[in-house]
């Protein structure tokens, strides 16, 4: 109980795994330890509610493998010796300059991640644009949003996912494009969940795999993997063919009709069926039921993201909103179900455009803008995208890539094929990893570690799905000398910024309102916002302008919505575009050789590399192996029984893994949790989707062998 724990205070923050963005609380004991958590009932994105993760959030506060001071070495054939944080952050300032100088300046590449507050990403981004140089800065959006991103821009204009939870509330149907939102954002789905026992819409669930969501659905499509794209075109052909389109709704606010049309004129639900495995009935019926509600909404997560069809995925989600006059409709919403609890502050502060609040390295008025705010010459920074995550490594395991700065994130175990990102650090002259923990997979090979504060240790703000941005205010201070990531970049801004000419403030509040006033005026405008407001509102969803604040409008509580009915996509004449997305098998298929499909995924105990889940009571005893989910029927035939380990075998390696028999998996798939270290990544392939370089995780093949004598 409470009692027993010895709470005697409560402090508010946001939870730091998933992008729901629930509010939380959490009890100190008399020595100001965090010894329990719970819900925030008063905040409109939880209601009270916590998931299993997020019971146990003040636990990883004191988790083993901890990081208490700086280390460094000369190789990491070395042991480690400890050091402070001058020699160590120096040490990173001149092996950079000393790469930089040798190799040039995009030698050296920066990866972070979705956990760390916005503040710290500005400060990252300002760091590395400004000072080092380097355009080649990505967050953890490669392996996540960044199909989302590309979809979103591609179709209106600009990132930002345009709807709401309250979207849920007010949609008369509703299609889930490969998400499993109980397993993943339970939160999120206990709103769904909801709002369907009132509204008794439609759920239709569009994944190959029978996972929870598909077993609460009213209609669940189990195509065939990587072939969404296919099945939209053919959901389009019959809205066009049977003249359930909104005609209306596509003249005032729409581009590329004709286009869209011949292309979806060829996929007529027979031949589609044909590729996708879902008849062409049920094609039908899902088309109708979707053209016909009067609101109709989508939501996707990584089974679309995670593709070499992932940005074409997401326009063809896109598409089907804009065909069906959808889009600015409450309950008409395309809303991309983002994945780590600050996914989006990366992608509106930092690494996917280049330059903070949606700027891009590419255009000279935003160099010019961002180059007067910072006091730094616009000529200096680089002037085209940096490489993407996936791509830093590629062109690392060339030796073109010689200096690394890794920070809260672990490629040695979240990339796919991780023989060859092993190369790839291998052929580092200096890697830097900053972390909370000193055990993840990556400190292997470095030459300095960096320990840093967790999750509210820290002092910023986070957004979530739906553009609301929350607070996380410190409960606890790092152990020992470890320090919150803002601290760590700015001592090594110190460091670089000899001369003092780049402003980098302290505290988190004031570099909160410096973003504040380079949002004034733009898409993603929070020139309203404060910390104390977003603490008062249980986060506020953006935009939120100065405007809006100096005229005593509050924000409102849930239910904003990006775009109106009125042609306000972020192109110059304001209207969305249709895009015509012919469909080509770029991915791996399963052959004689490798006859299962390798399909990959996440369970609701755990949070991506285990660097926190796997060290958390709960979260670990009810999940503490990875497992690989088998079709009993083939099971039966190869004669494989529940428990039993088997080896699978990729083109990549291969990985060794307890077998559990289920009907969720079709008889030629095989479903691999990916959270376990050398395991699901020895066998993924590293095919990226053209637009948002994002791999195609969940489409691979493997071959399944039974293990002799166990
Ligand atoms: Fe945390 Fe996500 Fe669970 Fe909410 S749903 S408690 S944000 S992990």
């Amino acid at each position: 109980t409470l009692a027993d724990k010895g709470v005697v205070a409560w402090k508010y923050a946001t939870c730091g795994y998933c992008s729901t963005g629930c509010s939380i609380e959490v009890g100190l004991n008399a020595q100001g330890k965090p010894v329990a958590s719970r819900g925030v009932a008063d905040a409109d994105v939880n209601r009270g509610k916590l998931c299993l993760k997020g019971l146990a959030e003040h636990e990883i506060f004191a988790a083993s493998g901890r990081g208490t001071k700086p280390l460094m070495r000369g190789h990491w054939h070395e042991d480690w010796q400890a050091t402070d944080w001058d020699a160590a952050t120096l040490k990173v300032r001149d092996e950079f300059r000393r790469i930089q100088a040798q190799y040039g300046r995009d030698s050296v590449a920066v990866i972070s991640t979705g956990q760390l507050l916005t503040e710290e990403f500005y400060t990252l981004g300002k760091l590395t644009r400004g000072l080092i140089g380097t355009n080649n800065y990505d967050g953890n959006t490669t392996l996540c949003m960044a199909s989302a991103v590309s979809g979103y821009k591609r179709s209106f204009g600009s990132d930002g996912p345009p709807g709401s939870y309250e979207d849920f509330s007010h949609t008369d149907c509703l299609i889930a494009w490969g998400s499993n939102l109980p397993e993943q954002h339970p939160i999120i789905y206990y709103r769904l969940k909801d709002a369907q026992e009132q509204r008794k819409f439609p759920l239709i669930v569009v994944d190959p795999r029978v996972t929870m969501l598909a077993q609460m659905a009213d209609i669940h499509l189990p195509l065939t993997p990587g072939t969404d794209v296919v099945l939209q075109n053919a959901m389009m052909h019959v809205i066009f063919k049977e003249g359930l389109e909104d005609k209306r709704y596509i003249e005032a606010n729409c581009n590329g009709l004709e286009a869209l049309k011949a292309e979806v004129a060829q996929w007529d639900p027979a031949k589609a069926a044909k590729v996708c495995g879902i008849d062409e009935e049920t094609i039908r019926v899902v088309a109708r039921l979707f053209a016909k509600a009067p609101a109709a909404m989508q939501i996707w997560t990584m089974g679309i993201n995670q593709s070499t069809h992932g940005s074409d995925g997401v326009v063809g989600i896109n598409n089907l909103a804009l065909i069906t006059g959808n889009m600015g409709k409450p309950g008409g919403t395309s809303l991309s179900i983002t994945g780590q609890c600050n996914a989006m502050g990366t992608r509106e502060w930092s690494s996917c455009s280049g330059l903070p609040n949606y700027r891009y390295l590419e255009d000279a008025q935003h160099r010019k803008e961002i180059g007067e705010a910072w006091n730094v010459d616009p000529e200096f920074f680089p002037k085209k995208v940096g490489l993407k995550q996936t791509d830093i490594f590629k062109v690392m395991e060339t030796g073109q890539i010689k200096g690394l700065w890794i920070v809260a994130t672990n490629p040695m175990s979240s990339l796919p094929n991780t023989a060859s990102v092993r190369r790839a650090m291998q052929q580092l002259e200096f890697c830097v990893v900053q972390d909370c923990y000193e055990d993840t997979e990556c400190n292997q090979y470095a030459h300095v570690y960096l320990p840093a504060g967790t999750w509210a240790e820290k002092d910023g703000v986070m957004t979530n799905t739906e553009r609301r941005i929350n607070r996380v205010t410190p409960l606890a201070v790092p152990p020992g000398q470890a320090k919150p990531d803002l601290w760590i970049f700015n001592k090594i801004a110190e460091k670089f910024n000899e001369d003092g000419r780049v402003n980098f403030p302290e505290k988190a509040s004031d570099i909160f309102l410096e973003m504040a006033r380079l949002s004034q005026g733009r898409f993603c405008d929070i020139s309203g916002m404060t910390h104390e407001l977003l603490e008062q509102r249980r986060g506020v969803q953006w935009p939120y302008t100065a405007e809006q604040a100096a005229r005593g409008e509050l924000p409102p509580v849930g239910g904003k919505r990006l775009y109106t009915q009125d042609a306000t996509f972020r192109f110059p004449d304001g209207k969305a575009k249709l895009i015509a997305l012919p469909f080509v098998v770029n991915y791996e298929v399963p052959d004689e050789q490798y006859p299962f499909w390798l399909n990959t995924g996440r369970l609701v105990e755990h949070w991506h590399t285990r660097t926190k889940t796997g060290k958390v009571g709960n979260n670990n005893k009810f999940s503490p192996i990875p497992f690989v989910e088998l079709n009993p029927d083939t099971a039966a035939e190869m004669g494989i029984r529940r428990g039993e380990y088997v080896r699978l075998v990729s083109r990549r390696s291969d990985a060794v893994v307890m077998a559990q028999l289920t009907q969720r998996v079709r008889r030629n798939m095989v479903f691999l949790p990916f959270h376990f270290h050398d395991c699901a990544n020895r066998l993924t392939i590293a095919l990226l989707d053209p637009y948002s370089r994002q791999p195609a995780f969940k489409q691979g093949a493997v071959r399944v062998e039974k293990i002799a004598d166990q």
